[in-house]
């Protein structure tokens, strides 16, 4: 096990910029996302990372040791990627013993650790069987498994839940979970899917046309996004945004959206001390937003249903406010289409943007 860190990572191709300065260090053991729309750069990082991509600039140490100049069999790493290939008559043992026996391991080692690699995934049964006549989630178990038999110090994987279907990516998420927090292996992971990310990592990294955005824990990057961006990428449905100006009067500071007014009187001061224009994006996660049942005259606005996503004993609310549309997640309710509501934002969960730098203010 070791920490990695990488300082000032830069990557181009052409004019491509793909990889822009970036640092970050993760810690040992640390279960680390890279998270990001696709051609943010998350795979150069990756690929940088394993020493199948020289970067133009920038470290990386795995442990103490500087591996810029490392080749990946050095760099002590394991990688699961996307795409596998596998030799077809070989059996699911002789596909997870492969790289010990590259290095030559010695019989009996390789006899207990492709044991104890196949029964920690689940495969235990399989072992004699060619792969050829494994399903897709047995395939990528035995990938999983031949990247963590070696017991390398870093595990880099890219994507590797892609080619499975909603349950067995699910179920394989959870088992890649067990596993890593069991063998504690430093371990950075690549996806666009944020949920896969909440789930996974202890730190997520994200990124944005090159660049990391915000790097710290799931709950802060839901609580406390540093942007629009990412306040826009973390969450589902998305954090709703609503375009507003702040306007003061004798008694009150608001945020006039046009169709509703919203009082921002106890955070005036911070919104003019950090914010020079009054051009601003209010946001507020559809999990804040409550429709009343007995409204106070405090904070209430007035929408209409539009479309209802019923989700169980939960549901999606489709709102309109005036030209705004916005979504409510909430418990399930005896709502109709048209159905003229009250709606309450929580005050303490409100967001307040800067429109023109995108960054948060509240
Ligand atoms: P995806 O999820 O789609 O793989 P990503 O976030 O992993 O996206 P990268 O694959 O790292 O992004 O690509 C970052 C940028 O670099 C993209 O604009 C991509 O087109 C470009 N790029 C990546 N590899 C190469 C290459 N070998 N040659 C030229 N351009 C490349």
């Amino acid at each position: 096990m070791a920490r990695v860190r990488i300082e000032k990572l830069t990557k181009s191709f052409g004019d491509v910029v793909a990889v822009d300065a970036i640092s970050a260090e993760i810690a040992d053991g640390e279960f680390m996302c890279l998270l990001g729309p696709s051609g943010c750069g998350k795979t150069t990082t990756l690929r940088m990372i394993a020493g199948l991509e020289q970067q133009d600039e920038g470290d990386i140490y795995i442990g103490d040791t500087l591996v810029n100049d490392l080749p990946p069999k050095d760099r002590d790493i394991g990688m699961v990627f996307q795409f596998y290939a596998m030799y077809p008559d070989k059996n699911v043992f002789e596909q997870i013993a492969f790289p010990l026996r590259m290095r030559k391991f010695p019989r009996d080692e390789i006899n207990k650790r492709v044991r104890d690699v196949a029964e920690m995934l689940g495969i235990g049964e399989l072992l004699k069987e060619p792969v050829s006549r494994l399903t897709v989630g047995d395939r990528q178990k035995i990938e999983i498994g031949r990247a963590i038999v070696r017991q390398p110090q870093v595990y880099l994987l890219d994507e590797p839940l892609t080619n499975l279907d909603a349950k067995l990516r699910a179920h394989t998420r959870a088992d890649l979970k067990r596993i890593q927090s069991e063998l504690k292996t430093t371990t950075i992971y690549v996806t666009h899917d944020q949920l896969e990310a909440m789930i996974l990592s202890s730190r997520i990294a994200i990124m944005d046309k090159g660049k990391i955005v915000q790097y710290d824990t799931p709950d802060r990057l839901y609580e406390r996004p540093s942007d629009l961006f990412v306040a826009g990428f973390v969450g589902t449905p998305p954090m709703n945004f609503v375009d507003c100006t702040l306007t003061h009067d004798k008694d009150a500071c608001r945020l006039d959206a046009g169709d509703f007014k919203y009082d921002v009187s106890d955070m005036a001061e911070l919104i003019r001390t950090s914010s020079p224009g009054s051009e601003l994006i209010l946001g507020i996660r559809p999990e804040d937003l409550r429709i009343a049942e007995r409204p106070s005259d405090r904070d209430r606005i007035d929408g209409q249903v539009d479309i209802i996503e019923p989700l169980g004993s939960r549901m999606i609310v489709n709102l309109r406010v005036g030209k705004h549309y916005l979504k409510a997640n909430t418990r399930a309710m005896p709502l109709q289409a048209n159905q003229k509501v009250k709606i309450i934002f929580d005050r303490s969960r409100i967001h307040i943007f800067d429109k023109k730098t995108g960054s948060v203010i509240v």
